[in-house]
């Protein structure tokens, strides 16, 4: 999956197989550059301070948070130093024509100090591994000659895995929580926060999330390595466990940290100054983001942030 995923990033355009949330609208960033103003006064406005996103995909999120920011806390924005977290030699490229920035290959490659890092749909392209519960025992699924083959190993360290019964699949993403264990340990040692944006549920569940899309189709994740996009449901559960040392806050809905940073009047008055046309698909891309039937309630929010900051805005009880 990783190496899949590394050759499709590298080679296609991911935006012909999906679109996310930042391409919806542009009030998305906006927001989400305010999240990362507010937070920074609650870690007491430290300069300087590392702005990173996680995946930035074609920078859009980060073009428009940097407006905003740039717009309503100049301090932030001049005390900001903006690391981009990128593999794809080809996205960097397009990051470039938008945004002046330092990439870095990994979240840990990330220099030392107060932090406050975004990502947005970046944790599903991350790999997983699955294990099956067979009659016999438990199974981990592997890839060979492009089909999955089972082999015999022990219980995978799930809540889920107990008490499930035969046919069960659980995922583990262990490139993910070994993120969250790294944000943890520098959240734990200093100031710092983290908005982790995805699709996946709650609690930690059985169930088998790998799905591939192909020019924007569902497709077989094993037919075309490299040529479709791989992506597994995140565990939000798991990486708030793995991000030890951490106040994790959340997960909430999407649409509910959306709704209460603002996402409709915000689009309401963004709306006012566009053609009639214009202004109704910027409100129906409002409600696209939060409404639950739409992506308000698959996608969820997770906060991680040092244990002595206050609640991150939205996540308040
Ligand atoms: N956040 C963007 C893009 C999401 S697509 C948006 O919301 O539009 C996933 C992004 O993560 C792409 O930029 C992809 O190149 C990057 N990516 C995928 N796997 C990665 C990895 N292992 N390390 C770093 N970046 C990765």
């Amino acid at each position: 999956m990783a190496r899949a995923n590394a050759a499709y990033y590298a080679q296609r355009d991911p935006f012909a197989d999906f679109t996310t949330a930042p391409e919806i609208s542009q009030v998305f960033g906006e927001i989400l550059g305010l999240w990362a103003a507010v937070v920074w006064q609650q870690m007491g406005a430290p300069d300087p301070v590392i702005l990173a996103e996680a995946g930035p995909g074609r920078g859009t999120l980060m073009a428009d948070a940097l407006r905003a920011i740039a717009a309503r806390m100049p301090a932030f924005a001049a005390a900001l130093r903006l690391h981009l977290i990128e593999t794809s030699p080809r996205l960097r490229a397009i990051q470039a024509e938008r945004l002046s920035a330092t990439w870095v290959d990994r979240v840990e490659d990330l220099p030392d100090g107060p932090l406050i890092l975004l990502a947005n749909e970046f944790l599903d392209a991350l790999p997983i591994r699955q294990f099956v519960r067979a009659a016999s025992g438990w199974q981990e699924r592997h890839v060979v000659d492009s089909a999955f083959v089972a082999l015999p190993c022990a219980a995978p360290a799930h809540p889920a895995a107990p008490d499930a019964p035969a046919g069960s699949v659980i995922e583990i993403g262990e490139a993910a929580r070994s993120i969250a264990r790294t944000l943890g340990q520098r959240f734990a040692a200093g100031p710092g926060a983290a908005l982790l944006l995805d699709y996946g549920p709650a609690e930690s569940a059985a169930g088998d999330s790998l799905q591939a899309l192909r020019d924007g189709r569902p497709a077989d994740p094993l037919a075309s390595p490299g040529v479709a996009d791989l992506t597994a449901h995140v565990d939000f559960a798991a990486l708030a466990r793995a991000a030890e040392g951490a106040a994790a806050h959340g997960p909430i809905p999407q649409g509910r940290l959306l709704t209460r940073l603002g996402l409709f009047p915000r689009s309401d008055r963004l709306a006012r100054g566009l053609a009639p046309a214009q202004a109704v698909a910027l409100m129906d891309a409002a409600q696209r983001l939060a409404l639950p039937e739409r992506m308000g309630r698959l996608f969820k929010a997770l906060a991680l942030c040092h244990p002595a900051q206050a609640t991150p805005p939205g996540f308040e009880p």
